[in-house]
């Protein structure tokens, strides 16, 4: 995908500056289609993470366009010289399906409960105008059965929410069979958007602390915001 070719290293990672939404979803699906590739969204934890473990690089570096999820990020795109704007994977993936009905795409579905899966594939066709679609719950018994999935219904694009590191080992087994397809793993946008899980109210979003709204409703995600304290030393002493 061409927008490699723009990016800017953040601690080892080739990461896109978008300046709006709408420019990221171009680069995915432009007026003449949808672009093959696979889609990550990038934060402090995973920066970190890819600097400490080898596989966890690797895993992100297979994606083809790398974007800035979180505030963090921006800051360090900025701090490069790319003026950007947070792109919330989520985010992405609601335009994306919005981009999908107007040119008549077809996408398939994977993951999260089976009250969800079917919830946000409904909305989909009624709310958002998808035709084209196929749906299956992430508590499949073999990968087998999504295989057979894509190889028979050839989809365009393929969005995955199964969590990491799960979303992305499969994709990249994904892309080996079907490789003119679009990709992303959404984690638990789905949830979002079916309103099982509640965003960060629109001011945390606004100030930039939906890392703290998270961290206050869940404390358990407190180890894995850890990794943030690092990032931002590095940021500050401009060693990423
Ligand atoms: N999930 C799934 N199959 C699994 C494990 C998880 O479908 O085997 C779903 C889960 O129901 C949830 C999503 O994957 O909808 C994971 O969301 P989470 O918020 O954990 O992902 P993150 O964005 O934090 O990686």
């Amino acid at each position: 995908m061409k927008n490699k070719l723009l990016s800017v290293d953040i601690g080892g990672l080739p990461v896109t500056p978008f300046k709006s939404m709408n420019e990221a979803v171009a680069a995915v699906c432009g007026k003449t289609g949808v672009l093959p590739g696979f889609a990550i969204a990038i934060n402090a934890e995973k920066v970190i993470e890819a600097r400490d473990n080898a596989e966890v690089r690797e895993r992100l570096l297979s994606g083809s366009l790398l974007f800035a999820d979180g505030i963090s990020v921006v800051k360090t795109l900025a701090q490069k010289g790319r003026k950007n704007t947070r792109i919330p994977g989520c985010e992405l993936w609601e335009h994306l399906m919005y981009r999908a009905a107007k040119l008549d795409k077809s996408v398939y579905l994977l993951g999260a409960n089976e009250r969800t899966n079917q919830i946000t594939a409904q909305k989909l066709k009624e709310e958002v105008g998808l035709k084209r679609l196929k749906r299956r719950n992430g508590y499949f018994d073999s990968e087998q059965i999504v295989i057979d999935d894509i190889l028979s219904f050839k989809p365009s694009i393929v969005t995955v929410a199964l969590g990491s590191p799960k979303q992305e080992l499969l994709i990249a087994k994904l892309r080996e069979i079907h490789p003119q397809a679009f990709y992303m793993g959404v984690g638990g946008s789905y949830d979002v958007f079916t309103g099982n899980v509640k965003r960060a109210p629109a001011w945390a979003r606004k100030f930039h602390i939906e890392w703290l709204y998270r961290l206050i409703s869940q404390p358990s995600r407190l180890f894995r915001q850890a990794a943030l304290v690092r990032y931002l030393w590095l940021h500050f002493s401009r060693k990423l």
